[in-house]
């Protein structure tokens, strides 16, 4: 974020700078115009008056009222477009200003770089003037003419920072997901470490026994090893999922599925879990029409993922209640806990591949079942949404439709 800011703020700096180069440059592009057109006026105009009149009647005050103003206005101020340029005229001896085109503030005119000397003959005498070319506006001059370049910069600045924000919204999104990734390499690593070892000591022990171990210990045994090969398999069967999952609109086995049969199915086996925690599950099948088209192990994934997170995120004697609905367009499927509950701000992220909330709780897994849930529904055409409460439990609510429509 704060590189951004710094970036911003580097941007308008070079923006400013630019302009104020491209500004200066194109001010002293007009004055520099104006000077030598005005120089070129003068010296065609006095060339004429210094010659034809250094006798004549016509005095220098007329002539730099009626012809030199004129003139400088006609050809300097039309083909350079400055409409509201002042033309005043000063003896150059005493600064006092003896004509000028229009009325100006003050002296502020005399701040003006344009000027240009010349002189007048009569009489045998020169008198020396001074010509000053005042543009008040030249500032909104400037801009005008640089309004162009100005829009395009800004363009290209905008094109530049959107591009650069994009850029490090990718970056920051790579970087966590990598983050992610060595979260969830790591859990793996962790949760094969130990049935590996426990195995493996197990079998140690029957070969330094020369496997004459009495009974009981060899059933210990024997039994310690299964269940470490059972949690190994849920490992690998939770990471070749991934796979299915990913490709699995293509797999799809589709074929009428009661949702009321299959929930009590799968809670038959659960029922034994939660009373050995000292917790209960209810069940409501309130879905009068709970028959609909669908994957059945699919489906099945579901349930047991959502019914498995009830459990083991619920510490205490957990109070697990199943409920379904039926409308005219599907199924909907209520599971709630009195567990430990989930963060606003973890509420949408539950659903990210190898997403665990962090610092939340220290009970083991991958971050994957809810993933796995949620595209799953979403291969159903479904829904599923959740609120929870911290401390208090979730309800997670799935909809599936009657027919998966395409
Ligand atoms: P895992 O349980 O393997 O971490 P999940 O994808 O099933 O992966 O869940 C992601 C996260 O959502 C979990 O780490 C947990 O913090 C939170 N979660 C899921 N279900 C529940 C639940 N019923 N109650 C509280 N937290 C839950």
């Amino acid at each position: 974020m704060s590189s951004i800011l710094f970036l911003m703020l580097l941007l308008l700096f070079a923006f400013l700078s630019l302009h104020k180069y491209a500004y200066n440059f194109e001010k002293t592009n007009i004055e520099f115009s104006a000077i030598t057109k005005i120089n070129s006026t003068i010296n065609s105009s006095t060339k004429e008056f210094n010659t034809s009149n250094r006798d004549s009647s016509v005095s220098e005050i007329d002539f730099i009222k009626n012809t030199l103003i004129p003139s400088i206005k006609e050809e300097v101020s039309n083909p350079l477009k400055i409409r509201d340029a002042v033309i005043i005229i000063t003896l150059s001896r005493t600064k006092k200003m003896v004509a000028a085109s229009a009325n100006v503030k003050d002296n502020e005119w005399e701040k003006t770089l344009i000027t240009s000397k010349f002189s007048l003959f009569t009489n045998q005498k020169s008198t020396c003037y001074t010509c000053h070319y005042y543009i008040p506006d030249i500032r909104v001059i400037v801009v005008s003419r640089l309004k162009g370049e100005m829009a395009i910069t800004i363009l290209l600045i905008l094109i530049f920072l959107s591009f650069f924000i994009f850029i490090i919204r990718r970056w920051i999104y790579s970087h966590k997901a990598s983050l992610l990734k060595d979260d969830f390499f790591q859990n793996i690593t962790h949760e094969l470490k130990t049935p590996i070892a426990t195995t493996s000591i197990a079998t140690d022990i029957f070969k330094k026994f020369e496997f004459n171990l009495p009974v009981e210990k060899t059933k210990e045994y024997i039994n310690i090893i299964t269940e470490e090969n059972r949690k190994m398999k849920q490992i690998v069967d939770r990471l070749l999922s991934i796979s299915i999952v990913d490709n699995s609109a293509a797999k799809m086995s589709v074929s009428e599925v009661n949702i009321n049969d299959l929930l009590q199915h799968i809670t038959k086996n659960l029922h034994f879990v939660v009373t050995e925690k000292g917790g209960t599950i209810e069940e409501h099948y309130n879905a009068k029409d709970a028959m609909i088209i669908g994957d059945q192990s699919f489906i099945t994934m579901i349930f047991t993922n959502l019914l498995d997170n009830a459990i083991k995120y619920s510490p205490k004697a957990p109070k697990i209640t199943i409920n379904t609905n039926s409308n005219d367009k599907g199924v909907t499927i209520s599971i709630a806990d009195n567990g430990i509950g989930i963060p606003d701000e973890a509420l949408t992220k539950i659903f990210y591949k190898t997403y665990r909330i962090k610092n939340g709780h220290n009970i083991k897994g991958f971050g994957l079942g809810l993933y796995f849930v949620k595209q799953l529904v979403e291969i159903h055409k479904g829904k599923i949404t959740v609120n929870s409460t911290v401390g208090k439990g979730s309800e997670f609510n799935v909809f599936l439709p009657f027919n998966i429509k395409k």
